[in-house]
């Protein structure tokens, strides 16, 4: 398959040129953005959504009854609808928040923090960003009750006979990554849940960087909660999600409390509206949501084959990266996507991250809000390569090429 054949090549140069940032280049050079885990960039129906948002339809929502108030909460609870469809939910099933960090934190507080009991056991694996790690330490700390981890093996996946030995101890709680943000890691959730639910362990996937790169259904999955940033999938900042199933909606507990979430109100007491709005206190990112209804649609008319264009890409930055004398590739997953973690043995990784920069390639350098999964793997920090569906061969290339010059300048 490697490398790709140049008809793969047009197919990723009609997705690229949708995408206004990468036509931009940086100290000479074309950009080469290869840090798509951190943010992916922006194609332009998604950035049209929202300034046609702002432009025609911007007013409150669930409050006023004029037209485009009526216009702007039509938009808004569509785009719940498509976003919940999107993950193979209804969109009662959706509740909005900021973004991953958000979502978790949300059910940490909303329904963590009141089932559990002290001498209670939740399980995280080590592979987690701190998003899904610190929000657990607090409740855990705050109601007495044990956190235990899922230790990863060397291949960089999760030790799946530690796992099960875990789950004989009954937690209360599961809280797994779908997919490694330092490693690509894809977790075989869909059999960690239904072990789990043997258990009778709810089980949280953190999906937000699985979400831009693999179909992911949460009702067959059968996750009692997935979380998901907007910005990681081609949507904007500032909007994600947890979707819950029926059982955990009716289960949680408003965290926020305020205006619209609301039914009646007195001087003495509230009652709350519906889920999912009871969760949703203040008004919402209205445009962001909008914004990420598009970025759904733009995902759903991708070339059938995109993820395996993508695969593809993943397989030959790969192979050129450990064709050259002095990189090391982190960690060897059965199933990966989209990332792949590097140290150079030649130069500092700082310094190589600032001579990529000069080539005008982006990668992210550090330990990638994941300290005790760097630390178990004995690297101080890592460079970190990340795919979109616009990367391509030339991205990659020029990567190379850079790696090649700064080793070259090295010596
Ligand atoms: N979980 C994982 C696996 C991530 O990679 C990230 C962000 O990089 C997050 C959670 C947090 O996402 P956000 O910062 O968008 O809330």
């Amino acid at each position: 398959m490697l490398p790709l054949s140049s008809s793969d090549v047009n197919l990723n140069k009609n997705i690229r040129h949708q995408f206004p940032a990468l036509q931009q280049r940086i100290n000479g050079q074309p950009l080469a953005y290869l840090d798509s885990a951190a943010t992916s960039q922006k194609p332009a129906p998604v950035l049209a959504a929202i300034q046609h948002f702002y432009r025609r339809d911007n007013a409150n929502v669930h409050r006023a009854g004029y037209t485009i108030a009526a216009r702007a909460t039509e938009q808004f609870e569509q785009a719940r609808a498509k976003v919940a469809g999107y993950f193979g939910m209804s969109a009662r099933n959706l509740v909005w928040t900021r973004g991953c960090t958000e979502a978790i934190n949300f059910v940490a507080y909303s329904w963590a923090l009141q089932q559990l009991n002290a001498g209670d056991l939740l399980v995280v694996s080590g592979l987690e960003h701190h998003a899904n790690l610190i929000p657990w330490q607090q409740v855990c700390r705050a109601r007495n009750a044990e956190l235990a981890i899922i230790p990863v093996l060397a291949t960089g996946e999760l030790d799946q006979q530690a796992f099960q030995q875990l789950l004989q101890r009954r937690p209360k709680l599961v809280a797994l990554t779908h997919v490694s943000n330092v490693l690509g890691t894809v977790n075989p959730v869909a059999n960690m849940i239904a072990l789990a639910h043997q258990y009778d362990a709810k089980v949280l996937i953190d999906g937000a960087q699985a979400a831009a790169h693999l179909t992911v259904d949460v009702a067959e999955l059968g996750a009692d909660f997935y979380t998901f940033s907007g910005h990681k999938m081609y949507g904007p900042t500032g909007i994600g999600g947890v979707l819950l199933s029926n059982d955990m909606l009716n289960q949680c507990q408003p965290w926020q409390t305020g205006g619209e979430m609301v039914e009646a109100v007195s001087y003495d007491t509230a009652s709350w509206a519906q889920p999912p709005h009871c969760f949703e206190a203040g008004t919402p990112n209205i445009a962001g949501a909008i914004g990420l209804a598009s970025a759904v649609a733009f995902l759903e008319q991708l070339p059938e084959d995109w993820q395996q264009q993508e695969a593809a890409l993943l397989a030959y930055a790969q192979q050129r990266l450990a064709a050259i004398d002095g990189i090391r590739l982190i960690a060897a997953p059965a199933e990966q996507v989209a990332v792949q973690s590097f140290v150079s043995d030649r130069i500092h990784p700082q310094d190589l991250a600032q001579y990529l920069d000069q080539f005008g390639v982006a990668v992210r350098l550090g330990k990638h809000c994941a300290h005790p999964l760097l630390a178990a793997l004995g690297e101080p920090v890592t460079l970190r390569l990340s795919l979109g569906c616009y990367s391509n061969q030339q991205d990659i290339d020029q990567l190379i090429a850079a790696i090649d010059a700064a080793h070259q300048g090295d010596t």
